[in-house]
């Protein structure tokens, strides 16, 4: 039996060089944001108008009353965005420096409870017994898709825009589209048991109700999608709200909850299979963070308990919905 370090938040942001991230992307916010185009939306799950909750770096965060999403409002424009992910300093930094330094941690600590998960959830819901094909949206640097087929008998697909890191993958092995997803055209999906994922993707999305009709669109019936993303109903997002370094816009522009996310999705079409929170990071980062907590219960508490009541709380956090890292799991059922 293998003794596993506890997952920290420290062991994937080292502080120092998550630092430096953050410094870059406050500097760009200025270069790419400053004076461009702002689009109002209502809720991007039921339409609702949001009340303003807090602000961040200029940014105004809204919460849904209604369904209790949380999102930025107004928005940059999409042409802003497009420039900032194609050459921005701070993505620069992620994709080389702060990626390539935390690889080895990742992927033992995110990535292979990830790919063990998702084996899991395919098992459970994807009944032929031929093998199956996952088709990883923005797949980075193909890192699940290689812990994935460590872990069960899979043919990965990557879906991934950039130039840089649709080459990495290639060089990998991998089949590679280099296209944004709604560039995709179905004849390009294989035929067979599909299993479509995305990570941490739909935080950032400038319409994640498109993004998921674009999805639903290529998809053929009985094919699955599985993806994470963040909950505004998160207990460390609630409670820090603009100190949560999760809160970083215009990055993350939507943190929706199991609930919320479960409604978009059913109105794009999908069948919900589960929409869990199986976070481990919430009591870490709140701990790490008593000092600036303002309610005296969570204040009080983090002082007063120990790291093994705080592992219980975790679990109860995740086990309840609550944690601000969610999973998803859901599937085309209708005939086209
Ligand atoms: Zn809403």
């Amino acid at each position: 039996m293998s003794i596993q370090t506890p997952i920290t938040e420290d062991t994937i942001r080292p502080h120092d060089i998550f630092e430096e991230y953050l410094r870059l992307a406050t500097l760009d916010i200025e270069t790419y944001f400053r004076g461009v185009d702002m689009v109002y939306i209502d809720c991007p799950v039921c339409k609702t108008p949001g009340k303003e909750v807090f602000t961040k770096s200029g940014f105004i965060y809204e919460e849904c009353n209604h369904c209790k999403s949380l999102y930025v409002n107004p928005r940059p424009c999409t042409e802003a965005f497009d420039k900032y992910y194609t050459d921005s300093p701070s993505t620069k930094f992620w994709a080389t420096t702060f990626y390539k330094i935390t690889e080895s941690a990742r992927r033992e600590t995110l990535w292979k409870p990830k790919a063990n998960l998702v084996k899991l959830l395919i098992e459970r819901y994807q009944s032929g017994s031929e093998s199956i094909n996952i088709i990883d949206i923005g797949g980075g640097y193909g890192v699940f898709d290689e812990v994935i087929n460590a872990v069960m008998d899979a043919t990965c697909l990557i879906i991934e825009p950039s130039v840089h890191l649709a080459e990495i993958c290639r060089n990998k092995g991998f089949k590679t589209i280099e296209k944004f997803m709604e560039d995709v055209d179905r004849n390009e999906i294989p035929e067979g048991n599909n299993c479509f994922v995305s990570f941490e993707l739909f935080e950032h999305l400038h319409d994640p109700g498109q993004f998921l009709q674009t999805v639903y669109n290529v998809m053929r019936q009985g094919d699955l999608f599985i993806f994470t993303t963040l909950s505004g109903m998160g207990i460390d997002i609630q409670i820090l709200r603009e100190n949560s370094r999760s809160v970083s816009p215009p990055h993350h522009l939507n943190f929706m909850n199991p609930r919320s996310l479960a409604t978009l999705l059913r109105n794009v079409g999908f069948e919900v299979l589960e929409a869990n929170t199986p976070g481990k990071l919430d009591m870490d980062i709140l701990f790490k963070n008593k000092d600036i907590i303002q309610d005296n219960f969570w204040r009080n508490y983090l002082d007063y308990s120990t790291e093994h009541e705080r592992n219980a709380m975790q679990d109860f956090i995740a086990a309840n919905g609550l944690s601000s890292h969610m999973m998803v799991t859901c599937r085309k059922t209708a005939k086209n």
